[in-house]
């Protein structure tokens, strides 16, 4: 079944040509897929009209079978990673993975447990009074999969998560979020320009040209037919 899916899904900024012109792409319960392409291909505007942060020039935008064109952000079971972590620097590590659920009225002993969860399974459970000023990329990128983590979405969407870490961070993190997918099991879509990246964490892989899908499949099968 697909959990989200772009039915000739355009996006025009201003009146210039398309970024992306009529995609279609169904996004099955459980996968990882992984939208590869160079810098300005678009696609971190997909991930974004999906999260609803961007609105849709034209065709429909699926999530769970139902039409979400106008869905509201915060109404779609979906949380994001950003490249840029994108955290609240004047509120604490334990403040930034619960903000997701506060805002939701989740119950004060859930959130609590929660974040506690999530910390210890990304090693951050020493650090959960610091604020963000006080932390490396790599922690901050972990905080930011932790907010994601603790709202246990239907849908995980990654922007570049791993572009402003360096190379052996890089690796590091791509085995948590590999591992995180593994045991969790949640839906995912995650943009990168890295093809090595694509072809490790992707369960299967998209490869975009300026807004327009050149190939979908497993790395197996990109890999035969490349
Ligand atoms: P990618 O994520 O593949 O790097 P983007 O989706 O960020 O690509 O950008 C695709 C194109 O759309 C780029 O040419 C970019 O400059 C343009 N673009 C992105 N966001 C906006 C915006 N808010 N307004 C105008 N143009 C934008
Ligand atoms: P990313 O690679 O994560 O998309 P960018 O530097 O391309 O980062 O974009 C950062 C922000 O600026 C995004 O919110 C994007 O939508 C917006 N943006 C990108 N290109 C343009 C543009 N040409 N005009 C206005 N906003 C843009």
């Amino acid at each position: 079944m697909a959990v989200i899916e772009l039915r000739g899904v355009s996006k025009c900024y201003g009146n210039g040509p398309a970024t992306v012109p009529q995609l279609d792409l169904e996004i099955r319960d459980g996968e990882f897929m992984v939208l590869v392409g160079p810098s300005g291909c678009g696609k971190s505007t997909i991930l974004r009209m999906i999260a609803g942060l961007e609105s849709i020039s034209a065709g429909d935008l699926l999530i769970g079978g139902h039409r979400a064109n106008d869905l509201p952000p915060r109404d779609r079971d979906i949380a994001m990673v950003f490249q840029n972590y994108a955290l609240y620097p004047h509120m604490s590590v334990f403040e930034n993975m619960a903000f997701g659920l506060r805002v939701r009225d989740f119950p004060k002993l859930g959130i609590e447990r929660r974040v506690r969860d999530a910390a210890a399974t990304l090693g951050l459970s020493e650090l959960l009074e610091r604020k963000p000023g006080q932390l490396s990329g790599g922690q901050c990128q972990r905080v930011a999969l932790g907010r994601a983590m603790v709202r246990d979405p239907q849908v995980f969407l990654f922007d570049e998560p791993l572009s402003n870490l360096d190379a052996e961070l890089r690796v590091q993190m791509r085995g948590v979020i590999h591992r995180l997918h593994r045991q969790l099991g949640t839906t995912s879509v995650y943009v990168t320009h890295d093809q090595v990246e694509a072809m490790t964490l992707g369960s299967r892989i998209a490869i975009l040209d300026r807004g327009v899908l050149q190939q979908v499949g497993t790395p197996l099968e990109l890999y035969n037919d490349p």
